[in-house]
């Protein structure tokens, strides 16, 4: 099992995201004897072995069904147990394109928190790349420790450090680490509360050879401005501040309308309505009660009329009577995009900035 490499069969010991429902999606890991409960019954690991990922797979009883899904940063970011805030796929995502993280990158990061943005990057960085990242925090540094050891994140290495005061130097980096004597960091991620006093340790891991790029995720803009201070004091250019605000967008069609059906719809209204009171008056005459009959008859002559009218079921475009479903045949639709509530992300101010190694003299 890996979040760097697909596999088709489920086995044992694999880590599984049960896609339970569309809020709910819980990882297991798959072991012999073990069941998975939830309220739309419950799931055998032994039967989800040999099942393909990706496949849906029926409640023990027949009732209620979940899909099996393969490790992916995107859904553990989902579903991870939350230790801190975390850095969600709208933001990782543009961050990794904006920096230009790529197979091979070697990444710092701090603080690592709940590790939901080392899964992405671990995942995008390869085998080939880096991640150094640092906890202030121990049990939350166990923790993620722990987990990263788990998901087989080999290319991982997180360090229990305040970075603040003690910077972001290893003593003894694995051999496997190293790169021109040390962390040589070529994109560096802050996701801390005061990321300015960070900023200044960085120059002593970060590449002597290669274009850097810093993304610093702050929510208040007084952090922001103490940021960008200490960004144009540390030498580093092309500061840019960003806020990603998701939205969903839908593509839909929207029903064209014209004053010939509020016409319409107007008159189908009114001769509901008094089919309402034909029939209430229909009733009365049959229970015998005549003085409402004849005083209901006065005035109102088109009865009969009405009900003709009534007779059809009628199409009503605006409100109740038949049902229209989106894009049935006979009706004039337009294509429209409709725009649904922000989605989940963490907001915060994202500011760039990059520093190019000076020519030795
Ligand atoms: N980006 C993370 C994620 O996606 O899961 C969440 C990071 S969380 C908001 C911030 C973390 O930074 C916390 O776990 C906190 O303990 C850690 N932290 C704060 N100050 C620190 C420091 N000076 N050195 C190292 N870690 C620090």
């Amino acid at each position: 099992m890996s979040f760097f490499k697909y596999k088709d069969v489920i086995e044992e010991g694999d880590l599984v995201f049960a896609f339970i429902s569309r809020g709910t999606i819980k990882p297991i890991t798959i072991k012999k004897g073990e069941k998975l409960n939830t309220r739309y019954g419950h799931y055998e690991h032994d039967d989800m072995i040999g099942m393909k990922f990706g496949e849906q797979m029926a409640g023990a009883r027949g009732i209620g069904f979940i899909h099996l899904l393969h490790p992916s940063p995107e859904l553990w970011t989902l579903s991870l147990p939350h230790r801190t805030q975390i850095v969600y796929t709208q933001d990782s995502s543009y961050i990794m394109q904006r920096l230009n993280v790529v197979s091979g990158t070697r990444v710092i990061e701090a603080g690592t928190g709940s590790a939901s943005f080392s899964h992405s990057f671990a995942r995008t960085i390869g085998y080939d790349g880096r991640l150094f990242t640092y906890e202030f925090h121990e049990p939350r540094y166990l923790e993620a420790k722990k987990e990263l050891e788990e998901h087989n994140m080999k290319n991982t290495l997180i360090t229990h450090r305040d970075v603040c005061n003690d910077g972001f130097e290893i003593a003894n980096i694995p051999e496997g680490f190293v790169k021109d004597g040390g962390v040589s960091g070529e994109v560096v991620f802050l996701d801390l509360p005061s990321p300015w006093t960070a900023i200044p340790h960085l120059e002593k891991v970060i590449s002597q050879t290669a274009r850097v790029g810093i993304c610093c995720f702050s929510p208040c803009i007084e952090q922001v401005d103490k940021t960008v201070k200490a960004l144009q004091d540390e030498g580093w250019i092309e500061i840019e501040m960003v806020e990603v605000a998701g939205r969903r967008w839908e593509a839909r069609k929207d029903m064209v309308k014209d004053v010939g059906d509020v016409v319409k719809r107007l008159k189908d209204i009114q001769s509901r309505k008094n089919q309402g009171i034909e029939n209430k008056r229909h009733a009365k005459v049959q229970a015998g009660d005549k003085r409402d009959h004849d005083e209901m008859d006065s005035g109102s002559d088109d009865g009969a009329e009405k009900k003709v009218q009534n007779t059809g079921k009628g199409f009503n475009p605006f409100g109740k009577g038949v049902r229209v479903r989106e894009g049935d045949e006979g009706f004039e639709w337009r294509n429209v995009t409709k725009v649904e509530g922000e989605i989940k992300s963490h907001t915060s101010y994202l500011t760039f900035a990059y520093k190019i190694p000076l020519p030795k003299v």
